[in-house]
């Protein structure tokens, strides 16, 4: 074949599109056009690449991936032919980066990305992500009752029921939900495909595009995303530390926003409970200006000292308070149940919207649970992984400060599944020891990714919950090193970086 049909003219060395993918477009382009006919034998690679000044892996990664595209095909020992000519294979590939709607990035994108390229052979400990110890699911309990339940379904079991939820699941969470005060009824229950869906519903059903939405700063990671995928904007009340009531009421009077998201009990990240008093006082505040409140509970199971505070829900006189929760800490993920008690205007339009997107959350696990919870299985787990999870949190508490001393500073949280830590240097950033920290085997949540409007904290979050006594403690000691052999270079920031702000011209 003639080589001089393959133009030189639109390749541009300088753009960021590799020079391979240029290659394969441009020929790519005369395949389509019928320029290069079906069937025709291509240059070899060693003369494609002289034609083009490019170097040989260049040529054969341009091959490649008019391979992959379905335009060529490379016979052994015989050379690259353009494929059968039919439209079909000729097409260029869809082009779908251009087609999918943008996605929002955050700075969790990023944060997400540097911890799965963390060393993926098992080998890093992580402290990251807030799951439970999957060594200590109640997998054989779920096991047997699978099994049990296998024998008794029928094919009308197999099919749709309710979007609210099956309903004797419903009545017993009903019934869990009035044990610690409340007199909620099925009807006022939605069972969720995990909370991360009730928060998104919620989120659908409230909020219009331009809304304000306030929420804890720092707050649980996804709800964020979750609120301004809906339009919202984001209004941030400080936690820890005392509640800022007089701010949210600054707030409230200033921009009327449409809801409050908080984790009143042992917050994630920062571990914080808002005691009593300050419970009282926000819901006379809500009820004073008819503030919807959505309560997101997933750890108020996980006390190692005391009995928590009421929740909300159970405190609300006023009905604003929507709760949400779910089995994925006390139970596992894996289960999808989250649930979300309000009042039935609220659990009626909920259900409608999660019709569009789930016409009900599966049907087996929702039996399962159901069945779990009758035979009285729950209290039981609860009390025995609350014991291994109270260890788990002593014996971080007691490395941090071994291995840690002034690094770090942080509070040790009655419950839940985490330490929010912070670092005492004045130029550290939780992003930098992120990376030195996976380097050397340990991984944990930097502070940035649970803020609106950081890219940059000395916050980080660590979970005790994953991980033993044993493993927990190796985890800390390379996060000390991590720590001690950055200090010398922010040492050196300290003196020589001085953040200015230069107008843009
Ligand atoms: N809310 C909070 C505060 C959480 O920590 C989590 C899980 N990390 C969720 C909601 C979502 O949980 P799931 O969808 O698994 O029920």
């Amino acid at each position: 074949m003639d080589i001089s049909i393959f133009s030189l003219g639109q390749l541009d060395p300088a753009s960021s599109q590799p020079m391979y993918l240029q290659i394969a477009e441009n020929i790519a382009a005369g395949i389509r056009d019928r320029k290069i006919p079906p069937n025709a034998k291509l240059p070899p690679e060693r003369q494609l690449a002289i034609h083009y000044g490019v170097s040989r892996t260049t040529a054969i990664n341009t091959y490649r991936k008019l391979e992959e595209w379905d335009l060529v095909l490379t016979k052994i020992g015989s050379g690259t032919y353009v494929t059968g000519g039919s439209g079909e294979a000729a097409m260029l590939p869809m082009p779908w980066q251009q087609l999918l709607v943008p996605h929002l990035k955050g700075p969790l994108a990023g944060i997400l990305r540097e911890l799965l390229s963390a060393d993926l052979s098992g080998k890093t400990i992580s402290m990251a992500t807030g799951t439970p110890d999957p060594t200590i699911y109640p997998a054989t309990t779920f096991n047997d009752l699978l099994n049990c339940r296998n024998a008794d379904l029928t094919n009308a079991d197999l099919g749709h029921i309710s979007t609210e939820g099956y309903l004797p699941l419903r009545t017993q969470l009903a019934a869990l939900q009035n044990q610690k005060g409340g007199n909620a009824t099925a009807d006022n229950i939605a069972v969720v495909s995990g909370s991360q869906q009730g928060l998104y519903l919620l989120a659908k059903i409230f909020i219009n595009p331009g809304d304000y939405v306030v929420v804890e700063a720092p707050t649980y990671l996804c709800a964020i995303p979750t609120f301004q995928a809906a339009g919202a904007r984001i209004l941030s009340l400080p936690a820890p530390g005392p509640l800022q009531l007089d701010l949210l009421e600054d707030y409230i009077i200033r921009h009327r926003p449409k809801l409050l998201y908080i984790m009143p009990t042992y917050q994630n990240p920062s571990g914080r409970t808002i005691n009593l008093s300050e419970r009282q006082a926000l819901l006379a505040l809500a009820a004073k200006h008819r503030l919807i409140i959505i309560e997101d509970d997933p750890y108020s199971d996980f006390h190692y000292d005391q009995q928590p505070p009421p929740s909300l829900k159970t405190l609300d006189s006023y009905g604003g308070v929507i709760y949400l929760s779910t089995f994925s800490k006390t139970l596992f993920p894996g289960l999808r149940i989250g649930w979300v008690v309000a009042s039935e205007a609220v659990i009626t339009r909920l259900a409608l919207e999660k019709q569009y997107v789930d016409l009900h959350s599966a049907n087996l696990s929702q039996w399962q649970l159901n069945e779990f919870l009758r035979r009285g299985s729950f209290a039981g787990h609860l009390d025995a992984i609350r014991g291994e999870y109270q260890k788990r949190r002593d014996a971080t508490a007691t490395a941090l400060r071994r291995y840690c001393g002034d690094s770090l500073t942080f509070f040790v949280p009655a419950g839940g599944f985490y330490f929010w830590c912070k670092l005492t240097h004045p130029s550290a950033t939780s992003r930098q020891l992120l990376q030195e920290a996976t380097r050397l085997g340990v991984s944990f949540v930097p502070g940035e990714a649970f803020y609106s409007d950081r890219e940059e904290s000395r916050d980080f979050r660590l979970c005790f919950a994953t991980n033993p006594s044993s493993v927990l403690q190796e985890g800390i000691k390379r996060l000390a090193k991590a720590l001690s052999s950055l200090t010398k270079i922010w040492d050196d920031g300290a003196r020589t970086v001085r953040r200015t702000s230069k107008p843009i011209i």
